[in-house]
């Protein structure tokens, strides 16, 4: 609503020319600046003086200096009481962007606080608003609040954009719909947020103007006829509530008010009403000395006209988010026309029309800093007790933040989608917000065209790219720094499938090698001429499903010579019988270990293979597997002593498996590497090993530095054993090596 001074007052309504030229003049804004010291006029005088000459010779669309847009913007400022660091930088506002003056030279000539509110006005211009994307105005909305690391410039901001809304019919028509619509989805709601009521309203009132002119024509005549026609019944009304109050207790000051013609476009929008049916239009303020005094002053009303049943609400009680207290109540005036009253003490007026500015309006008017306590709104109060503590704008701000979002920062997507994402997220985090397909193929990642760590943190305003691959997968270690539940449940969700389908398809490789041991060439289909069959197999090994069972035996929990076996009875039963040729050829398969059945090894399995952490076998050595109990396949060397321990006491669960002829990926083996001591041995053995390809995954420094020689013993991802045998040579002849050779365990 707009206060007016009086019922009978003309709305509101800025007057251009006016406003303009009143801006133009530097002597117009120094009369406001009555609140400060001489010396601090000065200095405000002095950053008038450079930006005048820094924009000497731009020009406003409307042909007038552009000095005068800068004064404007600072003379809102001072409306609100800020301070003269903020003022300052409400005149230099536009000089480092549209002069090139560089944050250096303002550091220099006025300081560092005022170059930051600059520096800080200029970064918040450069972001871009998308509002084709409707609902990404909340979120970027929150991310300039989050960004500014000081609540006075989200207020220059505030200001710069209401005198360019104040001046939108200067700037060429097309331009006022991309204007008109950002300032209604961005600011007025900041405005709003940070209760500047007055600016809120404004700016809604001045978008809708340029958004909607026709309807906002036709509205205003209408609000103006409305308004001839009801003069004489809200004159009524005034004098008989000035009357119920001249005889109460207390001092009261009665003002009228007008719905604002958005809210009333809002209002007739949203609930599909005429504008005779928009009721409300009219209200009174009622502001009294105390909070008590509300309540007295609701009664009194109470008794003079008839209350609207469920039209009470106590935002005294139950303040808004951004600090608003009031009473509310709506009655049935004469003619039985509605009329809405608000209640509240000055202190809560103060904050109703100026919000987070009113803290400063409050010092201006309280240089002592006494009497705080007198302030209705306890927000506003402990962030006044935060700042006498601190005197700190940046801590005052923060605080501000904390009450009014939560925990969260704003990042970009390249092409510009908002992100928000809880504190403390990673870049892994992000990559699985936009989707699960990303983040489980997220390989690396970049924050501003820089690359970085997976883990690292995100911060406000970051553009991040995530660079998938899409053989990845992700990563378990992640699980120890993601921070979002979303992330979390992904990456276990991913890794318990892969093992399942994984350990499936050994499963199935393996028995169907058992089968062809015992002459049936392939596993029964699971059809319904086969279900018997499989359902007495089920019986046999306990499991509730063919998948489970088949998991089971990946797994290694249950043997697939034994299950197959079972299976060839069964088969016996309905009469297929094995094929003598394929059993004899497959027997002698199986112990000659030829590829026939062999299980293949590409290094593209996950959990449910495993090589040996003693022999670490390399593609190009003799291999088997044994299939460890609950543990899936494990693969060894076969001279690897462990293995061949394991083959003397458990040879049923050794199976044939053999290396791919083309691997995805490399593979690790040991190597130890005995070098006479010296400086920069480690480098020297390191830089030889990565020219021959050699990814080192860890290193162990032997013990006992102090002799001639060490022991250096890494952990290298080679392709295959000819290539060991190629690395080996290479460290041979480097210079400190004495001996290089595979390390495993003695057979
Ligand atoms: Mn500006």
């Amino acid at each position: 609503m707009t206060p007016v001074s009086s019922i009978s007052a003309p709305p509101l309504k800025p007057n251009h020319a006016a406003a303009n030229a009143a801006a133009a003049s530097f002597a117009a804004l120094t009369a406001k600046l009555d609140y400060l010291s001489a010396s601090e006029i000065d200095q405000i005088r002095r950053a008038y003086r450079y930006a005048d000459e820094a924009h000497l010779g731009q020009l406003r669309k409307n042909g007038e200096p552009y000095i005068t847009h800068p004064i404007a913007v600072a003379a809102q400022c001072a409306e609100w009481k800020l301070d003269a660091q903020a003022l300052m930088a409400s005149l230099l506002h536009d000089v480092m962007e549209d002069c090139g003056t560089s944050k250096a030279e303002l550091i220099e000539r006025f300081g560092a606080p005022v170059a930051e509110l600059v520096d800080g006005l200029t970064k918040l211009d450069k972001l871009q608003f998308n509002s084709r994307e409707e609902n990404q105005s909340e979120s970027f909305r929150k991310m300039l609040l989050a960004m500014a690391r000081d609540v006075r410039v989200i207020l220059i901001k505030l200001a710069d954009r209401s005198h360019n809304m104040r001046t939108l019919s200067d700037v060429p028509r097309e331009k006022w719909q991309r204007i008109a619509s950002e300032t209604i989805e961005i600011y007025a709601p900041i405005a709003h947020r940070l209760g500047l009521n007055q600016t809120y309203r404004e700016l809604q009132d001045l978008a809708f103007q340029h958004l909607r002119p026709w309807r906002y024509r036709i509205l205003a005549k209408a609000v103006s006829k409305s308004r001839s026609r009801r003069r004489d019944l809200l004159q009524k009304v005034q004098q008989e509530v000035e009357a119920v109050f001249a005889e109460a207790p207390f001092k009261v000051r009665i003002a009228g008010r007008e719905k604002t013609l958005y809210s009333i476009y809002r209002k007739m929008d949203f609930k599909h009403l005429s504008f005779a049916q928009v009721t409300d239009i009219y209200g009174f303020r009622i502001v009294v000395p105390t909070v008590t005094d509300c309540y007295t002053a609701l009664g009194i009303l109470h008794q003079l006209y008839k209350p609207v049943p469920g039209k009470f609400k106590d935002h005294i009680a139950i303040p808004k988010i951004n600090g608003y207290q009031s009473l509310h109540t709506t009655l049935v005036g004469p003619a039985s026309i509605n009329i809405e009253f608000q209640m509240r003490t000055e202190p809560m007026h103060m904050v109703a029309e100026a919000g987070v500015a009113a803290h400063w309006l409050y010092k201006a008017n309280h240089p002592d800093g006494g009497g705080a306590d007198r302030l209705g709104s306890q927000w506003l109060q402990s962030l006044l007790d935060i700042q006498d503590e601190t005197r700190d704008s940046a801590e005052f701000w923060d605080h501000i933040k904390i009450d009014l979002f939560p925990d969260a920062v704003y990042v970009f997507t390249p092409k510009g989608q908002i992100m928000a994402m809880p504190r403390g997220a990673t870049v892994i985090d992000f990559a699985y917000a936009i989707h699960s397909n990303v983040g489980d193929r997220t390989v690396t990642a970049s924050i501003g065209g820089e690359q970085v760590p997976l883990r690292t943190e995100l911060k406000n305003g970051d553009v991040v790219a995530v660079e998938t691959d899409p053989t990845s997968t992700p990563n378990p270690a992640w699980l120890s720094f993601v921070r979002t539940g979303r992330a979390r449940s992904k990456i276990r969700h991913y890794l318990k499938t892969m093992a399942q389908t994984e350990s499936v398809g050994l499963g199935e490789k393996l028995l169907t090698q058992s089968l062809r041991a015992e002459g049936i060439e392939r596993l029964p289909l699971q059809d319904q001429t086969n279900q018997l069959l499989w359902e007495k197999l089920l019986r046999f090994t306990g499991n509730r499903t063919v998948t489970e069972l088949l998991t089971d035996v990946g797994l290694g929990k249950r043997i697939a010579g034994i299950v197959a076996k079972r299976l060839v009875v069964l088969l016996g039963e309905v009469g297929h019988k094995p094929d003598a040729v394929l059993l004899s050829t497959e027997r002698y398969a199986a112990s000659e270990a030829t590829t026939q059945g062999a299980v293949l090894l590409d290094g593209s399995e996950n959990s449910s293979v495993k090589y040996a952490s003693c022999c670490m076998p390399l593609p190009g050595d003799g291999i088997v597997g044994y299939l460890g109990r609950g543990e899936g396949l494990v693969v060894h060397c076969e001279d690897c002593g462990v293995a061949k321990r394991l083959q003397h006491k458990d040879s049923e669960r050794f199976i044939a498996v053999e290396w791919a002829d083309e691997r995805l990926r490399n593979f690790e083996t040991r190597i130890v590497v005995t070098v006479s001591n010296g400086k920069g041995v480690l480098a020297q053995v390191a830089s030889v090993l990565t020219k021959a390809e050699a990814d080192i995954t860890h290193i162990d420094m032997g013990e006992g530095s102090a002799d001639a020689a060490t022991d250096l013993r890494f952990t290298v991802a080679l392709q295959d054993t000819a290539h060991l045998e190629n690395v080996l040579r290479n460290l041979k002849r480097a210079g400190p090596v004495l001996r290089a050779y595979r390390s495993k365990p003695a057979a």
